[in-house]
């Protein structure tokens, strides 16, 4: 399976000459394993992976499945401008955490109406079809599997696994994700855990802890240090420190650090990955950082 990352910056996309090593743009994966492409989060990076996909396909057909994790501006404002919407040999598979307050077709009938992107959603040209995805489901996409987990983030937020059935190789992407000791930040979630708070809070967590065990790749939103997330909890984010108890916990050997906090430059950047590597070497974990256009191999 081969990673991109084509936008690895959390909440706003950044432009400025002190943020270029690590890029600016917001959220957006992409995997391929043989002629199977995914995409995970359409924010600004997705318009890389547009001109990327046109450069290299057209005029022929692409055919690509689409996992938006949630539906908050840093992992969708780049879908009006993803060129390949607008070229009618394209075919898309949209998928979103769904319910009767978050669906995945009207999140993109609003994003893209006439008054806000210059064609709205019905008209692309692209033939494209939407799901509704709920937590614990599995998705059959050729050569891969996608399985979903619901994290703890202040909407309904989706976790995705992916699976090569040719190497049974997988990355798992969580993003957004805070932890849930008495923070309860899912939709409808604290009155679900109402009167018996610890149970829940270990149910889910050791729920988390199976979605990424032994994973080959775990990726994870880690958009504040320690001392940063202090009163910040229910922004929905996580620490490196909080990603390698995950990784330690879900006996994963690979981590890569990811929404990255849009008001720490490069050279905070550089600092925060160097200490995170020096603790994650002492626990066996190879770290990662994710980096702007950068692939790795799993
Ligand atoms: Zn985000
Ligand atoms: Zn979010």
């Amino acid at each position: 399976m081969l990673f991109t990352c084509y936008g690895c910056r959390g909440s706003y996309p950044v432009i400025d000459t002190n943020f270029m090593r690590y890029g600016g743009n917001t959220t957006c994966y992409f995997i391929e394993e043989k002629d199977t492409k995914i995409i995970i989060d359409g924010g600004s990076g997705i318009t890389l992976l547009g001109k990327f996909l046109f450069e290299n396909y057209f005029p022929n057909p692409i055919d690509i499945n689409i996992f938006i994790s949630h539906g908050h501006w840093d992992h969708i404002m780049g879908f009006p401008l993803f060129e390949p919407f607008y070229y009618d040999n394209n075919t898309f598979r949209m998928y979103a955490p769904g319910n009767d307050e978050s669906d995945v077709a009207k999140m993109m009938v609003k994003l893209l109406e006439v008054s806000t992107a210059p064609v709205p959603f019905e008209n692309l040209e692209a033939k494209i079809s939407t799901k509704n995805l709920k937590s614990n489901a599995k998705c059959d996409c050729k050569d891969l599997t996608v399985e979903t987990y619901q994290l703890n983030h202040p909407s309904i937020d989706l976790g995705y696994r992916v699976t090569s059935k040719i190497t049974g190789k997988s990355i798992t992407v969580l993003t957004d994700i805070a932890p849930i000791e008495d923070n309860y930040l899912s939709w409808g979630w604290k009155e679900l855990a109402l009167g018996r708070e610890k149970q829940f809070e270990q149910e889910y967590y050791e729920g988390l802890v199976k979605f990424v065990t032994k994973t080959d790749l775990l990726i994870m939103d880690t958009h504040f240090t320690d001392e940063d997330i202090k009163g910040k909890r229910h922004w929905g984010h996580s620490t490196p420190t909080m990603a390698m108890t995950l990784a330690k916990d879900g006996m994963c050997d690979n981590l890569m650090l990811t929404h990255h906090n849009p008001e720490y430059c490069d050279d905070d950047m550089d600092e925060i990955f160097k200490e995170s590597k020096k603790r994650a070497k002492n626990l066996g974990i190879n770290l990662f950082i994710a980096v702007e256009r950068e692939s790795h191999e799993v």
